[in-house]
Order: C-alpha cells, then structure tokens, then sequence
C-alpha cells in the first residue's frame, strides 16, 4: 500500500492530533517507509539527505509507543536514548518531540556540554522517557554514576555520519558498552560512507535498510553555482551579492560558512559595518549566546547569519533562501549538509560557492561526491578564468591548510597552485570542521573530550 496521508500509519490519536495541528498531512519518504518498521521494533539503517523529515521519521514511533504504554521510567534510568553530533541539533530534536508529542506524557531530557552539569543531573535523576544527548557530556555523567543506561529500549543514531566526522566514534561504542543487548537500535545518517555501514553491522540487529536517495545527492531543488574568485576579492563580491540579495528579497534569510570561527566573527562584524543585520554563531560562542542568535535569526531579527560548519550542523529554519560557501568545506560531506540548509520541507534555494585558486582540490572533491559539476557563474565582476581552467585541467591540487582558509590576509591572493600547504590540516586545533575526523580516533580520552568540545 502507498502511503500518502498520515492517517494511513497506525499512530494514535494524540500523535495524530498534534500532526494535524503543525499542517502536516503527507508522509516524506524516509517516514512513509520508516515509521511501519520502527513499529514493528525492528532495528533500521536509515539514509536519507537533510531537510527529509529525519526526525519526525523516529521521533513519530517512539511517541506512539510512549503514548501506549504507561510503563515510567526508573530513578536516573533512561528508556529511549537519542545521540546527535551537536547542541544546535540536541535542542532541536528535543524540541521535536516536544511538538510531535505535546498531547503525549512523557519526561524528556536534554544534555550536551558548555553548559553546567547541575540542571542535566537533577533531570536524570527523576530518570527520563527520552533523552537526547551529545557523546561527551553524556559520557562525563555516565562516569560519575547520575545515569543508568542499563535499560534503554531505543538506542537512536541521528546524523551519524556527521559523529564520526567529528570523532565520535569511540564515545559512540563506549556508551553502546552500557546498553542492554535486547534493543532496538536506529541509525540515521545523509550519507552513507562505508564506516557507516560498518558501525551498522556492529551495533545493528538484522536491521531494515532504507535509501531514499544514492550518497551524496543534493536536494534537487536548490539552484548550485560556484564562483571562481581570488581570495583577496571574496569580501567585496559578497558585500555585493548580499546587498542586492536583502535589497531584493528582504524578508529572506542567507546563511554564510567560513571555515574558521574567526573568520566567521570578521565577516559578520564587516556586514554590520555596511549596514546589512547580521550575527555569527560558531564555537567560541557560549552555547546561550548561539542559541539566542538562532532565535533572533528564526525570528528574522537578523537576515545573515555567518556559521562555521559544527555550529550549524543541522539547523533546520524555515526561509533560508540563500546559503553561500564564502570558504568551500575540508571535508565534501559537509557541502551537501550545508547547502541543505536552504530548500528545508520541499521550498527552493539557492547555493553559491566561492572558490579561490587555493580551494580548487575541494571543489573537486564536492563534485566527485555530488557526482556532477557545480555550474559555473562566470557572469559576476570577479570572475577568473585561471581558476576555472585549473579546476578543469588535469593538474593535481593539494587540499588547503585547515584553519587559514578565511583569514582576511590582506595583499595579493598567491599565485602558486596551493602547493604551500603541507597539508597539515588534521594536525592543528584552531580548525573546526573536519580536523578532528581522523585525528585523535584511537586516543578518545577525556581531555581530548574537553578539548573537541573546546573548539565547537
Ligand atoms: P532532516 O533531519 O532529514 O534533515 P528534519 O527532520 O529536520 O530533516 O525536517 C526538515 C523540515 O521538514 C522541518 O522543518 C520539519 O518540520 C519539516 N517536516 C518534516 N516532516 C514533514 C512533513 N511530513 N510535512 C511537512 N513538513 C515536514
Ligand atoms: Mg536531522
């Protein structure tokens, strides 16, 4: 039977009811096709791109088991565990189930790290129905004893592929260490490299696969360019694009990615000084600070917003209609995240990328993973041929240093092909999108712990 109501899936009247309530009628795909698994208690390997309706895909089951049963949960126990790579999507998927099960009892809890421990402890304490959690602060109050994991029933993988990116992957295996065998176990992921697979079959039970779109796909509906640019030029072209774009559009948002936090925190105080409203987010920020600015932005008190990958991960606001890559992403995954940002639920969008002599090999990369090119824009004021001969020519490109890419260095953009860089961008802190990935995998102690959580 094809699904195309909500109605047809056998959740009950209270999920029913607040479904109808937030305008949803129609199923996406991933929930059409998860949901009757998740209430058969099957174990799922789940792959679908940003912006599909993930959430609601495992939230919408475990509400309903919630809503049937009215077993409580146990002092400091935990019945339904969901782990996320950031805070940013921790209080999202928490919020998620706070709409999709409003007219459903249940405790819920929340915990990640830069914030004090008290609050989280004395939640646990009264033990909890869900708890989304980040791995390592849920790790911290695992070992000092003020949670009991023995006896989860759901054990929920959201962006997995994003943890092991950011080197989750030791915390993730620590905290299965504490779950009972019998479970069910889901994982969700938008792109499904084989380490993912791999963790599936470790921690899987004859799990269900679903794929509803090859790896790497982009949401179809955003409108790609890519701008061959010198680095020197990117802050006028953007200046430029930007104003048009607010002047034009001005009840619109635009979310920017540089690669580093400072150079996030440079170009949001430079639009400021143009007269354009924007903010920042990215990991230096207090976690109050960045989700205030997400509000203000959700609101549209702010039109730009200037995000380093980790911060961003995952926000889901309605009307980004324009999402730029001032810097491309070290790492090809996260261009696909990224511009999912925008065309959120089925609307359309935009993407533009910047790309300097310097990011050439990153460009290859996306479109090595995206599988096709990313058309050109070559009608704009900065347009280099050099470059874009160089993307197509067969000349080999090495990668930029992690951290230097966005650092307003004045001066003329260098004019070798990049072959600077010792290609020492996983060895350095400072980076903060894809520099942990493979670093510190075998040595995930806690100060690594602090220290990742330091640089988010
Ligand atoms: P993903 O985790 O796959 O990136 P999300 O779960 O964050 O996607 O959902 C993306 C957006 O789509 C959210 O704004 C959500 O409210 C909306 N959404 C999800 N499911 C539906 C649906 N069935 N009908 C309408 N909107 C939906
Ligand atoms: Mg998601």
């Amino acid at each position: 039977m094809k699904i195309t109501n909500f109605e047809q899936l056998p959740l009950s009247a209270p999920i029913q009811r607040a479904l109808a309530e937030k305008g949803y009628t129609k199923p996406s795909q991933i929930q059409a096709r998860a949901i009757p698994v998740l209430l058969k208690d099957r174990d799922l390997l789940a792959c679908a791109q940003t912006g599909t309706g993930k959430t609601a895909a495992f939230a919408l089951p475990l509400l309903h088991k919630l809503s049937q049963s009215n077993r409580k949960p146990f002092r400091r126990g935990v019945r339904h565990l969901v782990l996320t790579p950031t805070r940013e999507l921790a209080s999202q998927v928490a919020e998620s189930f706070k709409v999709y099960g409003q007219y459903v009892e249940f405790q819920y809890g929340l915990v990640y790290g830069g914030v004090s421990e008290k609050p989280q402890i004395k939640q646990l304490f009264k033990g909890l129905d869900i708890l989304v959690a980040c791995p390592g602060r849920l790790i911290d109050l695992m070992e000092q004893g003020h949670v009991d994991l023995s006896q989860v029933e759901t054990f929920i993988l959201d962006e997995a592929d994003r943890m092991l990116d950011m080197g989750f992957i030791r915390d993730i295996r620590k905290i299965e260490g504490k779950l009972p065998k019998e479970r069910q176990t889901l994982l969700f992921s938008a792109t499904m490299a084989s380490e993912i697979t791999k963790l599936g079959q470790a921690m899987l039970h004859r799990p269900e696969e679903i794929r509803i779109a090859p790896q790497g796909t982009t949401a179809e509906k955003i409108n790609q360019s890519v701008c061959f640019i010198a680095k020197g030029a990117k802050q006028k072209y953007i200046l430029e694009l930007l104003k048009q774009h607010v002047e034009e559009n001005p009840r619109e948002l635009t979310l920017i990615f540089t690669r580093t936090k400072h150079g996030a925190k440079h170009l949001a105080k430079k639009f400021n000084q143009e007269g354009l409203i924007a903010d920042s987010i990215h990991g230096n920020k207090s976690q109050n600070a960045r989700e205030k600015t997400l509000e203000r932005y959700r609101q549209g008190e702010i039109d730009i917003l200037v995000a380093t990958d980790v911060a961003a991960r995952g926000i889901d606001v309605k009307n980004i209609t324009l999402v730029i890559n001032f810097d491309l992403p070290m790492e090809s995954d996260a261009y696909v995240h990224r511009i999912g940002r925008t065309a959120r639920a089925g609307e359309s969008g935009q993407a533009i990328s910047f790309c300097s002599l310097e990011e050439v090999a990153l460009l290859r990369q996306v479109e090595r993973l995206i599988k096709k090119p990313v058309p050109v824009l070559r009608d704009q004021p900065y347009h280099e041929q050099d470059i874009e001969d160089l993307h197509l020519s067969d000349r080999p490109v090495k990668k930029p240093a992690q951290g230097g890419g966005n650092r307003q260095r004045r001066g003329k953009p260098s004019n070798n092909s990049g072959n600077h860089s010792r290609s020492n961008f996983r060895g350095k802190s400072g980076g903060n999108s894809g520099s942990q990935s493979n670093s510190r995998a075998n040595k995930a102690n806690k100060s690594n712990r602090t220290q990742r959580n330091r640089n988010r």
